[in-house]
């Protein structure tokens, strides 16, 4: 009954069906434990063991839901922990509209029905030299609605060296379907040329489409076609190039000292029409999907019904319009941003705190646990420069066969750091979980839930 009052009887009589269709199961195929013989053979004193079973289970599934957890894969921007932390002046604009009505499609000069793009629109013209821009849901979405819009039942020819996947089944030939162009692959997936793309295009083509290859690099012979030469192509053949970046990048990253990525002005100064870019990839913003380049294309793009429902809320308006405001002193970013405070943690200062913290986790759980301070390698991750690596330092914990017990011990610990009160999330790599301190805010904190550990 308290369990009713706290989470709601839907969630209580849920647990309660999945629980006694366990035991019922273990009935049919005659694998009963000894306590419920005794409950059957009238001990009804059992009955409080499959009502403490349910209690965990809706407690189980009520606390485990978007639980905060540490991201100490190596992985910078994670795409199954949330990608981009955000900085404290978009968490603090999210609060602002979430609390209260504000003018997010409304013109306060002429009292009538406003554009919330209008909020971006500005800042994002500024940021890449683009005509005109758009936001929608998240990249995947971005891609749809340009292609659905430009290129419906044509054809749009694309090398094969691009036909991208993305984790979480975003395939470049699905999207493309999805979204009701033909696509011609052209070239090979090695070498492509610009006169396979010249080659293909016929009366039924209505755009060129170049993908970043984001999370992998076709390496030795090999050749792709670049952005300024597919462009003067799409040019004499009177067609837009689109230029879906990934991870598209607002400043130079060579400006900090990390690997450079193509800026998203760049690729619009070498004669992209249309460039689409995740928000909450390196730009580290909110989950959304920007579409910028030519006016006349994005008129036709948000004159799109698919666009309506494909638009973001105002919690992203607000974070969005808040990162994009950062970039307007790019010399700040490094302490502004989070995604670049943690991709600029440099070496010497990870292994500071590893140093710091190594006693004393080894005091607390050294007997069970052979805990080590080793370099590794982090990654940005997201599909951001997959090959450039970022070197780091983690806290390498290998149990002590005797002292943890289960099967395997290296995943029974893993497991263990998963069940944490605030799960600690690792590696595996050369029999240890590696802890990357890449992106450890606060050491203390980290302790604490290790000295919870227990074998
Ligand atoms: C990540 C990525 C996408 C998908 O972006 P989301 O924001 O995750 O929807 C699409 N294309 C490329 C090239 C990407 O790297």
């Amino acid at each position: 009954v308290g369990a009713i009052d706290k989470y709601g009887k839907p969630a209580v009589v849920a647990a309660a069906r999945t629980v006694l269709a366990k035991w019922r199961d273990r009935i049919i195929n005659g694998r009963l434990s000894p306590e419920l013989h005794q409950w059957q053979s009238g001990h009804i004193a059992q009955i409080p063991h499959i009502s403490r079973e349910i209690m965990t289970l809706v407690e189980e599934k009520h606390l485990n839901s978007m639980k905060p957890v540490f991201n100490l894969t190596g992985t910078s921007i994670h795409t199954n922990l949330g990608r981009s932390l955000l900085p404290d002046a978009a968490i603090s604009a999210m609060n602002q509209v979430a609390a209260h009505s504000h003018a997010l499609e409304f013109d306060l000069t002429s009292g009538s029905r406003g554009d919330r793009d209008l909020h971006v629109l500005d800042l994002l013209i500024e940021l890449t030299g683009a005509e005109s821009a758009t936001v929608v849901n998240n990249n995947a979405a971005a891609v749809l609605l340009v292609m659905n819009t430009l290129a419906k039942d044509s054809e749009v020819p694309i090398s094969r060296g691009e036909l991208v996947e993305i984790g979480g089944s975003f395939r470049i030939p699905d999207i493309m379907a999805s979204a009701g162009c033909v696509l011609i692959e052209v070239g090979t997936t090695n070498r492509t040329y610009v006169r396979d793309y010249f080659k293909a295009i016929g009366d039924r083509t209505t755009a060129l489409l170049k993908v970043h290859t984001s999370n992998y690099v076709i390496q030795g012979y090999s050749s792709s076609v670049s952005v300024p030469e597919l462009s003067e192509l799409a040019r004499s053949a009177r067609i837009p190039l689109i230029v879906d970046l990934g991870s598209g990048a607002l400043v130079d990253l060579k400006r900090f000292g990390l690997p450079t990525e193509s800026t998203v002005a760049a690729v619009l100064a070498q004669g992209a029409d249309i460039v689409t870019f995740s928000g909450d990839k390196l730009l580290g913003g909110p989950q959304s999907g920007l579409i910028v380049g030519r006016r006349d294309l994005l008129e036709r793009i948000n004159a799109n019904p698919l666009k309506r429902a494909l638009r973001v809320d105002k919690l992203t308006m607000a974070a969005l319009r808040a990162v994009l405001m950062l970039y307007r002193k790019p010399d700040e970013l490094p302490e502004t941003l989070p995604v670049l405070r943690t991709l600029l943690r440099r070496s010497d200062e990870i292994k500071a705190v590893g140093d710091q913290l190594l006693p004393a986790v080894q005091a607390a759980i050294g007997g069970m646990i052979n805990v080590t301070l080793e370099p590794c390698q982090s990654q940005i991750g997201s599909g951001a420069l997959p090959t450039e690596l970022l070197p780091s330092w983690a806290l390498c914990l290998r149990p002590i066969q005797s002292e943890f017990e289960g099967q395997g011990n290296l995943m029974a610990l893993a497991t263990s750091l998963r069940q944490l009160p605030i799960p600690v999330l690792g590696r595996l790599h050369d029999g240890a979980v590696f802890l990357d301190l890449r992106c450890l805010d606060n050491g203390d904190d980290l302790h604490a839930q290790l000295s919870l550990l227990t074998g």
